[in-house]
């Protein structure tokens, strides 16, 4: 039996995995396909303290796992494919073992939704973004479009024009689906520019994002169209298709936590971007993955009768 198995290996999974091994409690991190989680999309984060010249989202990785390992985290490169949350003993399946375990921390991320068009991932980091507060700044007095009707691409479009000159919303509806008071907004923006009925057809550029292939449902025009950088805000999704059942999601399919990272199941704890719907950076899933370990930490010694520093209860 196991004291703590953590799932997923991004900033919440393995900055858990730091504080879990730093407690003793020699916990196995399952990594997933996507090893280092969603930084290592991205070439460059600026906004991770402690790093001012920047640090490229694989390298976070690798530093991160390093420094977990060396507390004693075991990695385990596999996908879990099943889960068992109720009572005291949790089992976790893999295609190949079952691993037992007192406490499990859910930090299985979200997957940003793709437009799923040509030149899409490979020009991710490269032009193609799906977080303006991550790359906002990039673009500094270029021309930006977001792709998206809704209340995140007009909220992220309107962050964006404090660094872009201009801003073009391209979405294939006739009328936009955000809030009205964020309409207003974006309208008043002098910044702000609207392509409607239109879709992105191809994301085009060799080593950076060149121009946009763009088609306009009612007319089936054509146009290519030049922009520095592409948003695209058509929603994330959780990666909860595990849990499903065992533990209580939100409308969005997030997974529900307390302030404490506890889930609605005793001894299963979830931090990062699958239990934040708003925030989705590094340095916040890593701050929920500490707060995760050191709740699993007193869990374990709550039902064993363990001592716990009196200050942290
Ligand atoms: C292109 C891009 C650029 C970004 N740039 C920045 C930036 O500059 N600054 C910043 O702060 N944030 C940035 N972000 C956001 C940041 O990457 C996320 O907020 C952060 O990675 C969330 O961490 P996480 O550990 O919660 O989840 P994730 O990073 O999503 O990691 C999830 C982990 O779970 C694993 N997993 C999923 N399912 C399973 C399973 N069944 N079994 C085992 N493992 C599983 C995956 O393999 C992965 O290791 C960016 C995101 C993207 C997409």
């Amino acid at each position: 039996m196991h004291d703590v198995v953590i799932i997923g290996s991004g900033p919440a999974g393995l900055t858990a995995a730091i504080y879990a091994a730093r407690a003793n409690l020699n916990p196995l991190v399952f990594t997933g396909m996507e090893r280092g989680g969603q930084v290592t999309l991205t070439s460059d984060l600026e906004n991770y303290p402690g790093f001012p010249e920047g640090l490229g989202g694989f390298d976070m990785y690798q530093r991160f796992e390093q420094q977990a390992m060396r507390f004693g985290a075991e990695m385990i490169y596999e996908v879990v494919t099943k889960v068992e949350l109720q009572g005291d003993s949790k089992n976790v399946y893999t295609a190949s073992e079952t691993y037992s375990s007192k406490t499990v921390i859910i930090a299985t991320g979200s997957t940003p939704r793709r437009l799923g068009v040509s030149g899409e991932d490979r020009l991710i980091g490269k032009g193609v973004s799906y977080c303006a507060t991550c790359d906002g700044f990039f673009f500094t007095g270029k021309h930006v479009a977001v792709i998206g009707g809704g209340n995140s691409a007009l909220d992220e479009g309107l962050f964006l024009t404090r660094y872009a000159d201009k801003v073009t919303i391209i979405h294939r509806r006739d009328r936009l689906r955000a809030d009205a008071i964020l309409q207003e907004r974006a309208k008043k923006n002098k910044k702000v520019h609207f392509l409607f009925d239109t879709i992105v057809e191809e994301i085009i550029g060799e080593e950076s994002l060149n121009h946009l292939r763009l088609k306009n449902l009612k007319t089936e025009a054509v146009d290519s169209f030049q922009v520095d950088g592409v948003f695209i805000f058509i929603g994330h999704k959780p990666n909860t298709d595990l849990f499903v059942g065992q533990i209580d999601l939100d409308a969005g399919n997030y997974i529900v936590t307390d302030r404490r990272m506890h889930t609605n199941q005793s001894g299963v704890f979830a931090c990062g971007d699958v239990q934040d719907a708003i925030y989705r950076q590094a340095v916040t899933a890593a701050g929920t993955g500490c707060i995760a370990a050191i709740e699993a930490e007193k869990y374990i010694a709550e039902h064993e009768g363990r001592a716990y520093p009196e200050s942290r209860k």
